[in-house]
């Protein structure tokens, strides 16, 4: 064959190779779907936290536009050309699956028909149905960093124009929550002189504070109280906490880290009284800036009250060389314990009530089933911690129980949603089942 029958040769067979490689690529998508949905079914990690797509298969067009278009990854993912929710756990509720759509085929819901999902119900000025008490950010069922800092300056200019005098010895108003929606109200209570406390069960930031390490944190244009525009775009959490920390600082935010919020209660003299496990305070406006992952869990047992008990892990570094018992069997305590067990001169103990960890990512339980081969992590099924001393703790385990080495316990037992809190105060809440 001449030179130009091999130039005609590749240049007809160039549309089959192409269609080769788009197949491949396809099947490959196609297969990573099916695994990533069937790892989230096995894992029973199949409830979205909070706003997410649902996709009308009727009008569904397969061209997968929503896929890529989701900021977080590999949420969405097509089976068998239909999308589905393949990582349903991991869906925050940016939307963009939405906007992206050719056809308006997606739309997006709080619940399931099977998990129903409580929102507060809240007016045009982020009033509850108790006049005083306003709800900003995500605990109104909004995600995302924007609409939280949007919805704390606008829920702050709201109580700001309804001018409710406090008494002296009152608040104008306390604001529940240090994540964006706190953090934007707290500034608009400064710019708008108002005599303000801020309380915050954990650190400044949120759930932002506790994103994974290096995470690429999306964010779009918000307007912040004193500040004006507050643009970072695509960025990494250390750089939006460092922004948000510099900010705190010149404009002298002041915030009441480690403070607990546990009741509200009505004041007969007007206003409400916030109780929190320092101290109670009295004041004309409540704004609940809490969020949605709620207050964690905890065990109730004695010892539970000392300063090497946490409910998160923030760096594995700071726990080499020491001996941490991790409690809880979803992904968070597996990720703990793992992540621990990596630092030089830990010695880990995972000690989890039920039989297995059916709640975990296999990915997750995979590591930890290495882990404790090679011995650095202790595993204790059906266990209960009973006791933690100063230097050990007490776990019962079965018919046994034993005493083990101990410096920091990290307790990871899940978070409790305060629907009964605003139940109790009267602050009306409906349940929604994949309703819009
Ligand atoms: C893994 C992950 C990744 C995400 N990535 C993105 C992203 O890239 N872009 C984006 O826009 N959004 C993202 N989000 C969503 C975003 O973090 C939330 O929508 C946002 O933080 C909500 O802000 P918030 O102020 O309403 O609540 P939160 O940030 O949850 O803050 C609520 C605060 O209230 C405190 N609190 C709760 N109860 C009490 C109490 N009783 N007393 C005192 N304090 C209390 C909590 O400790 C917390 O600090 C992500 C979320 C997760 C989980
Ligand atoms: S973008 Fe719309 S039409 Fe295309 S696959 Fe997704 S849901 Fe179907």
């Amino acid at each position: 064959m001449s030179i130009g029958d091999n130039l005609v040769v590749i240049f007809l067979s160039m549309p089959l190779v192409i269609l080769l490689f788009y197949t491949a690529r396809k099947w490959a998508h196609h297969h990573r779907s099916v695994k990533a949905l069937h790892e989230a079914t096995e894992a029973k990690m199949l409830d979205p936290a909070s706003l997410h797509p649902v996709f009308d298969m009727s009008q569904c067009i397969g061209c997968g536009a929503c896929v890529p278009a989701c900021p977080e990854g590999s949420v969405i993912g097509l089976i068998n050309r239909r999308p589905h929710l393949v990582n349903p756990s991991s869906c925050i509720g940016h939307g963009a699956c939405k906007q992206a759509c050719p056809i308006d085929a997606i739309k997006l819901v709080f619940g399931t028909a099977t998990r129903g999902v409580d929102i507060p119900f809240i007016d045009p000025d982020f009033q509850t149905n108790i006049p005083g008490i306003y709800i900003a950010g995500e605990l109104g069922g909004m995600g995302l960093i924007k609409n939280a800092l949007t919805q704390g300056r606008q829920a702050m200019e709201a109580i700001r124009k309804a001018g409710r005098k406090a008494r002296p010895q009152q608040y104008d108003v306390i604001i529940v929550g240090a994540g964006p929606a706190g953090f934007a109200a707290t500034l608009g209570a400064i710019e708008a002189k108002l005599k303000y406390l801020t309380i915050e069960q954990d650190s400044f930031g949120g759930t932002v504070a506790h994103f994974p390490r290096g995470k690429i944190v999306m964010t779009q244009p918000a307007v912040l109280p004193l500040v004006g525009r507050f643009q970072l775009g695509e960025t990494s959490k250390e750089a939006l906490m460092a922004k948000w920390r510099l900010i705190a600082k010149k404009y002298q935010v002041r915030i009441n880290t480690g403070e607990r919020m546990e009741k509200i209660e009505q004041d007969p003299q007007g206003g409400f009284v916030v109780t929190t496990v320092k101290g109670r305070y009295a004041t004309q406006v409540v704004l609940l800036a809490i969020g949605r992952r709620g207050t964690p869990r905890q065990l109730g047992v004695p010892g539970e009250e000392k300063t090497k008990v946490c409910y998160r892990l923030v760096d594995p570094q700071q726990y080499r060389g020491q001996h941490v018992l991790v409690v809880g069997g979803g992904d968070s305590a597996l990720e703990a314990a793992w992540s621990i067990s990596e630092e030089p001169g830990t010695t880990v103990t995972l000690s989890y009530r039920s039989a297995a960890f059916s709640r975990a990512k296999p990915k997750n339980r995979q590591k930890i089933e290495a882990s404790e081969k090679a011995g650095r992590v202790r595993v204790l099924f059906n266990s209960h911690v009973k006791q933690i001393g100063e230097h050990e703790v007490e776990i019962r385990c079965e018919d046994d129980t034993i005493r083990i080495k101990n410096d920091q316990v990290i307790i990871s037992a899940g978070g409790i949603l305060p629907t009964k809190m605003l139940k109790a105060l009267g602050v009306q809440v409906d349940t929604k089942y994949g309703e819009e």
